[in-house]
């Protein structure tokens, strides 16, 4: 009879704490498993580097995971290191106690950062999903194999066993099913395989699997039958690890279309690897396609965070400024800290400068774009134009810099969309402003009497038909040096429209007309007086001050 061994006192409120609180998703206790499975295997390949003895044959080193529905158990089989029995009593026996962080500090010269655990708590994932584990083991250049064996809290036991191949062999008691819980997903095949790919896909290892397919059968093709076949799971090599001139546009749209960031095709895709300060490998796309959500409350930002190649989170907002919330894809870094679930993160600092760093990249690539693609860049702007004017309009200070060169607006010239640096350029030596009118549509604008005399100097106009265009152009203040100027405004820079724009007789002769004109308009008007603005329009109306008519209307539509 084995005996009955204790887990230490800290341990028990640990495995507690574990099962209850420490994960938000029970499902990762897979991920956690077969985490370990590839530490164990890199262990063999590293001591392999230095160890002639030994040979590192990458077919021998796998993962292997069994559901059986009868016993209701799940196995994970790896090939890796195993452990002796002081490793079990040490590792699996304390709770926060790491064998894989000794390793690489020991290992340190040698390169270990590859090995993924360093809390010594993810094993105990298991007890979320399991009333018992067993783990059987045989440790590299070892005769004698372990079982050890536990229920949770109340402790374990180690009594010696009989396994041929060296590594460990983990085994899942399954809970029974919990009225909100139903653990017989976890012996589901395609459950299984999501789970894997979702958290696993980029294990350098192969991960294995059984799988019943559906074959035509060998003396009749029309005829199906199920066959048992060992699949792997994961790809593998994760793209961003590959070498960027081996890769084509389509392995890109794949990956978008597998990782599902979108139903469109991506309109462009960048793939950065960083290797300073810090290191990171990242996948950004920008979509063609404005998701249906996404200027509603609903739609979250976000990049998939990848450490090492193990999803951390899968929409982390932090790595997207708001101007740039519509980019999709991923980022995988080996200098994150991490917090214990490995769901969080730690620190910050690292994450702020992969941010920062990708921001920039994101507002170079658009720049690349609108240089070089124009008709590309213009169907982006369609698509998410909107949400660069915001930016400029909410983050003032640093970011409107940043966009303002972004910006496209349709202009009185051909009736194109514009950058404010095109319209710069064609600037009469003369004309002192940027000038714009704000309507709801070109053609309204177009027929505003305000436009006439800015369009019969020849110089240019931009249309705002957008709520938001004039906010964001308030917020630059100028261009260049060159002012905005709104159309509509009392002082053009024009010289027959402006000052003395009241003609004193004019003025005099009409008084009583302008008068009763007041008294009908009341409350809507602050006066009515001759202008020497117009043209062939009998009348206009015009703004004092900052604000413009435009701006009132929309200031007038939001809620106090
Ligand atoms: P961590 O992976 O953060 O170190 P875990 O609780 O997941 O913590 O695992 C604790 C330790 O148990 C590991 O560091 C490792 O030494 C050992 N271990 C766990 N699973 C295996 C395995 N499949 N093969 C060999 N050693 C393992
Ligand atoms: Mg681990």
């Amino acid at each position: 009879m084995a005996e009955k061994m204790q887990f230490q006192a800290e341990s028990k409120r640990l495995l507690d704490m574990m099962v209850h609180s420490i994960y938000s998703q029970k499902e990762v206790f897979l991920r956690e498993l077969i985490s370990n499975a590839s530490d164990a295997i890199d262990k063999i390949y590293y001591k392999a580097l230095t160890d002639d003895q030994l040979v590192f044959e990458q077919d021998d080193y796998y993962i292997k995971v069994v559901p059986n529905k009868e016993a209701r158990t799940l196995t994970i089989i790896d090939t890796g290191i195993g452990m002796t029995k002081e490793e079990l009593e040490n590792n699996l026996g304390v709770i926060a106690k790491s064998g894989s962080l000794a390793f690489k500090s020991e290992n340190e010269a040698k390169d270990g950062h590859d090995i993924i655990g360093q809390f010594g708590v993810g094993f105990y994932a298991a007890f979320m999903v399991a009333d018992e584990v067993k783990v059987l083991t045989k440790a590299l250049h070892s005769d004698q194999a372990y079982l050890w064996e536990s229920q949770g809290a109340d402790g374990y036991t180690i009594v010696e066993a009989t396994k041929d191949q060296v590594g460990t062999t983990i085994t899942l008691k399954l809970k029974e099913n919990e009225e909100e819980e139903n653990f017989d997903d976890f012996l589901d095949e395609y459950q299984l395989k999501s789970i894997i790919k979702k958290y696993s896909d980029f294990i350098r290892y192969p991960i294995k699997m059984d799988v019943t397919t559906s074959k035509p059968k060998e003396d009749n093709d029309k005829e199906f039958e199920e066959v048992i076949e060992e699949q792997i799971i994961n790809s593998m090599v994760p793209i961003w690890r590959k070498n960027k001139n081996e890769l084509t546009d389509e392995d890109y749209q794949n990956f978008y279309q597998e990782k599902r960031y979108g139903f469109d095709q991506p309109l462009k895709h960048v793939h950065v690897s960083v290797d300073g300060s810090i290191r990171y490998n990242a996948i950004l796309f920008i979509p063609e396609n404005r998701p249906f959500d996404y200027y509603s409350q609903e739609y979250q930002k976000g990049l998939e965070l990848y450490s090492n190649g193990v999803l951390i989170m899968e929409k982390c907002p932090d790595l997207l400024p708001d101007h740039f919330s519509f980019v999709k894809g991923m980022v995988d870094s080996e200098d994150l800290s991490l917090n214990i679930s490995r769901e969080i993160l730690q620190h910050d600092r690292q994450l702020k400068l992969i941010a920062k760093n990708i921001n920039k990249k994101i507002k170079s690539e658009l720049k690349t774009l609108l240089k070089n693609e124009r008709e590309q860049y213009e169907k982006f702007y369609e698509s998410f134009g909107r949400q660069i004017k915001f930016g400029v309009y909410n983050e003032f200070g640093t970011h409107k810099d940043l966009l303002k060169d972004l910006l496209l607006f349709y202009s009185s010239k051909e009736k194109k969309l514009v950058t404010l640096d095109e319209y710069i350029s064609r600037m009469p030596e003369e004309q002192k402003y940027i000038y714009y009118a704000t309507g709801d549509s070109i053609d309204r604008i177009d027929k505003l009497p305000q436009t006439e005399i800015v369009a019969d100097k020849g110089y240019e106009i931009l249309y705002f038909t957008e709520d938001i265009d004039e906010f964001a152009i308030k917020m630059l203040v100028n261009y260049e040096e060159k002012e905005f100027k709104s159309v509509s405004s009392g002082d053009l820079g024009i010289d027959a429209a402006d000052k003395n724009e009241d003609n004193e007789d004019e003025v005099k002769e009409n008084k009583e007309i302008f008068t009763k004109m007041s008294e009908i308009l009341t409350g809507k008007v602050k006066e009515v007086r001759a202008s020497k603005r117009l043209k062939s329009h009998p009348v206009c109306l015009s703004a004092d001050g900052e604000v413009t008519i435009e701006m009132e209307k929309v200031l007038s539509m939001m809620p106090d």
